[in-house]
Formats: structure tokens, C-alpha cells, sequence
């Protein structure tokens, strides 16, 4: 049993002597361009803060994760928060040019600091904080700064739980919450709907059969499911719009395919097999199929991870440990329940939670308004703030379940 105030009072100490670094960490992280695929470079950079911050074991894994370990137990509490970013569209748009840090009135401006580049320094800051606190028995904190998870979110991290064999307790993901909690998020999946025609030539149109043609009614269909799709308490119902279109490009033929992919968000629950089964049943009488593609994805490290592009949906239980552990953190450190919601994006914890069953949590010092434009950015009091969250954390739930095992 420890004092909660003594700990919180040496977790803030600590937390400020550690904030200079935390912040240089961060602003290096953002000085690295690391589109998906491409993240070796703030790889290498982690892994040298890692090894900075005396983690017991610092490695990459098969998929090119950046991995350090705090403590020797054999349990394991994951800190997951990605490294890749999405890529600047415009960077006009942008008061500060996107790979050049800026701190203003406490805010530091730059690319991924919302997603996820503040949530990986939260972590590693977390966890050396923890580490110096030396209050860990029987677990061990894995900081994982994940790769791939733009495109491909869920392909690094069931790489490293499936083909390396590391099997965590539970996984906290340092996305976007400002400071509150998240148990959930909604699935999502590409489908791709085909009509086959009959090629001739554009002249003799009569002779053929037109695939285009015969695709606009499957299009009406499928725009029309929507109101008809699966509902839940939390989510409310499952969307789908159709996305892209594609076709021959012989504007002299009548052409003999036409394909078309629908972006589908999910409740939890639904499978890939659900999915396929419920288009079909829509557009098979109009004569289209249905499947669900592979999408490629190549790890920086050149593992190929393809894999359906099908990500589910998934809610943990309002009542679950890792949400009252969560509770009782924010408690401890600032005298207040957290609010417990669900988030609107997609993340890792889409397998974590969605797949393998582990106990998810999100909690991270990012503000959702800022992921993904141009005003990117995070508060610098609330980054602090979550690196005490992080400290906290494995302390109380270590104190929680193994008082629940003994
Ligand atoms: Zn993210």
C-alpha cells in the first residue's frame, strides 16, 4: 500500500523536472517526417529516448514498432501511441510550416503533435517517470511507438501480439481524449462491388452489355441501405457511402466491368462475413458481387502485413477494471472523475479490443478539433499531465488486480 498524495506530489515533481526533455522529445519527433511506412527514422529516434529514459529492454520488432520495457514482471500493461502521420495536403494552410515545432502561449504547433506525436511522448514520459518511482512487483510496462497505423490501423500491433508473441494485459492508447477517458470506436471496412458486361465496340453498343449501366441501380441500392443497417445504444447505426468508381479506360468500348468501393462504418458485433452477406443480399439480384479487398500494406522494415481491409468496431464495458483504474488515476492526480465517452475515429485498439479481446482504454492529452489539419498542435500543460496519468497508471492497477488475486 502506498500514500496516494506522497506519490502524486513526487509524480509532479518528477513530471516537471522531466518536462524540458518530454517537450525536446517531442519537437525532434515532429522535426522527422514519418508517413506511413516510412517511420524509420522516428524509429530510431524513440528507441534512443527509450534507451534515455532506462528501459530494461529496448527492441524493434518484425513489423518495425519501437519497443522499450519498464520493469521485470511478467504481466504486461501495453502504452501504445503511434509514430506514422498522415501527409500534409497543403502546406500553405498551415500558420507554421508542419516539420518546424512551434511553441506558442504554451501550445506547440506542428505536424502530428495531435496524431499521435504528443501521445508517444506522453508515454515514454509516463513510463520514465514510473521508472524512477520504482514501485513495480509483478508487471512490466511495454511503451510501444506503433508503426503503420494510419493506413493500416491494427496490422503493426497484431503483428507484434500474432508473429513476435507479446501478450499484453491490457493496451492504452494515447490518441486524442484531451484528458478524458475512451472505451470504444466504431468499425469501419472497404467492400468492393463489381457489374461484369460484354465488351464491343462504342460504334455497335447494342451488341454489348454495359457494366456502367448496370451499376447505377446497384449504386441507388446501396446508398439506399443506409437507415436499414445495423444500430447500437452507444453508436447509433452503421453508415456506407459509395467512394470510388473505377472502369475500362477505352472511351471507345462499351465497357465490360465497372467496380465500385464503399466506405462502410460498423457497430460492434459485425464481421467481415455480415458485412459481405447483407450488400449481397441487396445487390446479387441486380447481378453484382461483393467482396471485401486485401489491402497492401508494407512495413518499413519490407514485412509485407497484407490483409483484409476490414477493421471492427469495439465498446469495453463501462464497469470494466481497466476503466475504474482509469477513474481512480484521474482522481488521484487532480481530484476528479474523468468523462467516459466513445471516440468517433478508428485506432489500433480496432484489434487490441476489436480482435484479440484485450482490455483497451484510451486517455491521451491530444484534442480531437486538431487531428488531421492544419492547426495541428497540443496543449504543453496537458502533455505534462498525461505523462502523469501514465506514471500513475500501471501503479494503481497493479495495487487493483492484485489485491483482486490475492
Ligand atoms: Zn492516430
Amino acid at each position: 500500500m502506498f500514500n496516494k498524495n506522497e506519490l502524486k506530489a513526487k509524480i509532479e515533481t518528477l513530471a516537471e523536472e522531466m518536462n524540458p526533455d518530454m517537450v525536446k522529445f517531442l519537437g525532434d519527433l515532429i522535426r522527422i517526417q514519418s508517413y506511413t511506412s516510412q517511420e524509420r527514422p522516428a524509429v530510431d529516434r524513440t528507441l534512443a529516448e527509450l534507451h534515455k529514459i532506462g528501459c530494461e529492454e529496448v527492441w524493434v520488432d518484425s513489423a518495425g514498432n519501437a519497443l522499450g520495457r519498464i520493469g521485470k514482471g511478467k504481466r504486461i500493461i501495453m502504452f501504445n501511441a503511434h509514430l506514422d502521420t498522415n501527409e500534409v495536403s497543403d502546406a500553405s494552410q498551415w500558420a507554421h510550416p508542419p516539420l518546424e515545432p512551434a511553441i506558442e502561449d504554451g501550445i506547440l504547433y506542428g505536424l502530428g503533435a495531435s496524431d499521435c506525436k504528443a501521445g508517444v511522448a506522453a508515454i515514454v514520459y509516463g513510463a520514465a517517470i514510473l521508472k524512477k518511482l520504482g514501485l513495480l512487483e509483478d508487471i512490466s510496462v511495454v511503451v510501444m511507438g506503433a508503426t503503420l497505423e494510419e493506413d493500416a490501423e491494427g496490422f503493426a500491433l497484431r503483428s507484434l501480439v500474432e508473429r513476435d508473441g507479446l501478450k499484453p494485459e491490457c493496451v492504452l492508447l494515447a490518441e486524442a481524449t484531451d484528458l478524458t477517458l475512451r472505451r470504444g470506436h466504431r468499425g469501419r471496412c472497404e467492400v468492393h462491388i463489381r457489374t461484369k458486361g460484354k465488351a464491343v465496340h462504342a460504334s455497335t453498343p447494342h451488341l454489348g452489355e454495359n457494366a456502367i449501366v448496370k451499376m447505377a441501380p446497384v449504386i441507388e441500392a446501396l446508398e439506399a441501405m443506409n437507415g436499414h443497417l445495423p444500430e447500437h445504444p452507444i453508436f447509433g447505426p452503421g453508415t456506407q457511402v459509395v467512394s470510388l468508381i473505377a472502369g475500362p479506360h477505352t472511351p471507345n468500348s462499351v465497357p465490360d466491368w465497372c467496380e465500385v468501393a464503399l466506405d462502410r462504418r460498423l457497430v460492434p458485433g459485425e464481421t467481415a462475413e455480415s458485412i459481405v452477406e447483407g450488400i449481397l443480399q441487396v445487390v446479387g439480384p441486380l447481378g453484382a458481387s461483393v467482396e471485401i479487398p486485401i489491402q497492401p500494406v508494407k512495413s518499413h522494415t519490407g514485412l509485407q502485413l497484407d490483409g483484409p481491409s476490414f477493421y471492427p468496431g469495439w465498446l469495453v464495458d463501462e464497469d470494466a477494471e481497466i476503466i475504474q483504474v482509469g477513474k481512480e488515476t484521474c482522481e488521484a492526480l487532480w481530484q476528479q472523475a474523468p468523462k467516459v465517452d466513445v471516440w468517433k475515429f478508428s485506432t489500433d485498439g480496432t484489434y487490441s479490443a476489436g480482435v484479440a479481446g484485450i482490455p483497451t482504454l484510451g486517455f491521451g492529452p491530444q484534442e480531437e478539433p486538431y487531428v488531421h489539419t492544419a492547426m495541428d498542435q497540443v496543449n504543453l500543460e496537458k502533455l505534462k499531465k498525461a505523462a502523469m496519468f501514465y506514471a500513475l497508471y500501471p501503479v494503481i492497477y497493479q495495487e487493483v488486480t492484485g489485491a483482486k488475486s490475492k
